[in-house]
């Protein structure tokens, strides 16, 4: 059995560890987790990187590293680049191959996410997983492989347009479903209110019963339920997996199967919650690792 050295490259911690995979049963050992540079600088990335590479030097047979934005041969890029700052188009494969010999994939970390939670999903070929946290990202898994597309943005599914007359997104795109339905979306329009509040207390008031944050909470649950719907029609998902902090916020997916369930049946396939939390990139990337083509 191969032991892959999983790396989790996010906007605030980078984790590490070693991952194996034998069938549903994953070893995830040796974690480490340092906070991603602030202000980061291409050199304090690699810098991290080095450590990380020397640190496991030997007790791995190929890395994979799931990074947040977008990796296009082997770069780190986003669907707005700006949003990266400094680490736009910094030369992710480079900097780890120059440490090692072994074999080196990259992906983004919400497709290694997605991966991860198909791990759990054995009785079914096509799937997605998607991720309502800060932002709204997601992975696509057709005929049981990742799809990444031919420029890895396939996934990007957060992008698609909920409402054309919605707010501008960090993409650069006016209305998409990050925008109306993100926990960056939420803390904006709360943010307004005669009493505001953050997030998790409008989530507090919604559970209380309160209606501007029940509108609030069901307009992001709305955007969601019309990209499950859109994936399955699109794709014939068959199973969804919600996960991020708003995704998995008690009450929440209620809201997103309430707004399914005024679709046909055709649109609505099963919405099951994320099972990996934090562990959800490493495991995503090793398995991702073993089963590109
Ligand atoms: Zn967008």
């Amino acid at each position: 059995m191969t032991a892959c050295l999983a790396i989790d490259v996010g906007g605030t911690k980078i984790a590490a560890a070693l991952v194996t995979l034998d069938g549903k049963e994953t070893k995830v050992e040796q974690r480490v987790q340092i906070h991603t540079p602030q202000n980061p600088s291409a050199d304090a990335l690699d810098s991290a990187l080095t450590e990380i590479l020397t640190k496991f030097e030997g007790l791995f047979d190929r890395v994979s590293v799931a990074s947040t934005g977008i990796i296009q041969n082997g770069i780190l890029t986003a669907l707005n680049p700006k949003n990266l700052g400094n680490l736009a188009f910094f030369p992710l494969e480079e900097s780890i191959v120059k440490h090692t010999d072994k074999p080196v994939t990259l992906l983004n970390d919400a497709q290694a996410a997605g991966c991860a939670e198909f791990l759990r999903q054995d009785d079914i070929d096509n799937f997605a997983f998607i991720t309502v946290s800060t932002g709204v990202g997601g992975g696509v898994i057709l005929n049981r492989k990742l799809f990444t597309g031919t420029n890895g943005i396939a996934g990007h599914i957060g992008h698609s347009l909920a409402d054309p007359n919605g707010e501008l997104c960090g993409c650069g795109r006016v209305g998409c479903v990050e925008a109306v339905a993100a926990g960056r979306a939420i803390a904006r329009d709360a943010a307004k209110w005669d009493d505001p509040c953050d997030p998790p207390e409008v989530f507090n008031r919604f559970r209380a019963g309160d209606k501007q944050a029940s509108e609030l909470v069901d307009k992001s649950a709305k955007a969601i339920a019309n990209l499950i719907a859109d994936l399955k029609i699109s794709f014939d998902i068959q199973r969804i997996a919600l996960g991020g902090s708003v995704g998995l916020a008690e009450g929440y997916k209620d809201r997103v199967e309430h707004f399914l369930s005024l679709m046909p049946e055709i649109y609505r396939p099963d919405v099951v919650p994320a099972y990996y939390a934090q562990d959800a990139g490493l495991i995503g990337a090793a398995w991702w690792a073993d089963n590109q083509n």
